[in-house]
């Protein structure tokens, strides 16, 4: 896990979820804190920095209007995973293991080492083995003294229920779009692929996966030119399915992103056709002339058949048909509405 500084922590909560971590300084202030949270949202949505942040809080030095202060030796000591009342728990491997939740309860059946109050923060909770989960089950239900808890997921469906019913949940909305776009900068995405993104994801750790070996740009340079193609009424467009589009896409996500790349490339000629946008939020400004050519050549109804075929897609990879044949029909079809 990466290790930010104390004030890092504290500066990415609160830009990541400003009305959350605005809502915790009121309950810290209030002495309303619960004794045991279930944070789930998407990875990159700041579960980690919220829960650090609220933690901090319990234990700063400074607190002021339910904030800590992210520089007395409290605030570091828990940024750094040195705090002997704050316990940190990860998947070792690739899950949560008995012995780990046991770890756990010893350290706080001791009292507290030093003051009255312990936490701790179990990242990847839906990772906990069945007896795992079992075991805190009990810890959280009857916790010795003061001890806060937050279990963090990625994915609440794979969390007991028994789990659920025990902790408050609290819902990581998605990152402000304006954060979004800072991140995309610092994950150094080129800017014209900002718009192509936005309409995909909302999540970073996603963009960072489409980012290895420049996934995203050769995927959406090769669907550019399958586009290209099939609007040159080019057969070639249906062999782009086999020797350039499937080579890059090897599991369930990418065939998703594909299918609604295909979407999006065409809706950006309806939007263009129609004026409902300015170049500038094009989703494939790379091909911006050829877009504005096509979408004041093809006739309405032409347009609206293809776009329905596309739209209808996912649908079919939801059923399960296999992906290159939703492709190749796709493309051969979309051939012949355009003959
Ligand atoms: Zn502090």
């Amino acid at each position: 896990m990466e290790k930010l500084t104390a004030e890092e922590i504290i500066n990415s909560a609160n830009v990541k979820q400003p009305e959350l971590t605005s809502h915790f300084s009121q309950v810290i202030t209030s002495h309303d804190l619960t004794h045991s949270y279930l944070f789930c949202g998407e990875p990159g949505s700041g579960k980690m920095a919220v829960a650090m942040e609220v933690t901090m809080a319990l234990f700063c030095l400074n607190v002021k209007d339910g904030r800590p202060c992210g520089k007395c030796n409290e605030c570091m000591r828990i940024a750094s995973h040195q705090h002997p009342d704050v316990v940190i728990v990860e998947p070792d491997g690739n899950s949560i293991k008995i012995d780990q939740v046991r770890m756990l309860k010893a350290e706080f059946s001791k009292s507290a080492v030093e003051g009255n109050q312990k936490a701790f923060i179990i990242y990847g909770a839906d990772k906990m083995t069945t007896e795992a989960a079992n075991s805190l089950l009990k810890f959280i239900e009857e916790p010795v003294g003061n001890v806060v808890s937050f279990l963090l997921t990625d994915n609440k469906a794979l969390i007991l229920p028994t789990i659920i019913s025990r902790t408050q949940l609290v819902e990581f909305p998605s990152l402000p779009p304006a954060v979004f776009i800072s991140e995309l900068e610092q994950l150094g995405v080129n800017a014209t692929q900002f718009n192509l993104i936005q309409s995909l994801t909302n999540n970073i750790a996603t963009v960072k996966q489409w980012q290895e070996n420049d996934w995203l740009s050769k995927i959406q340079q090769v669907i550019s030119q399958w586009f290209l193609q099939l609007n040159k009424h080019s057969p070639i467009a249906f062999t782009m399915v086999q020797t350039d589009i499937m080579p890059l896409v090897n599991n369930r996500d990418g065939q998703r992103i594909v299918l609604d790349m295909l979407i999006e490339v065409w809706r950006d000629v309806l939007d263009v056709k129609f004026n409902a946008i300015t170049d500038d939020d094009l989703k494939f400004p790379q091909i911006s002339a050829q877009i504005h050519q096509i979408a004041f050549k093809i006739p309405k109804q032409q347009l609206l058949a293809i776009i329905e075929l596309m739209l209808k897609n996912n649908g079919d990879l939801a059923l399960n048909i296999n992906f290159q044949n939703i492709l190749e029909a796709t493309t051969l079809r979309s051939l012949n509405i355009l003959e």
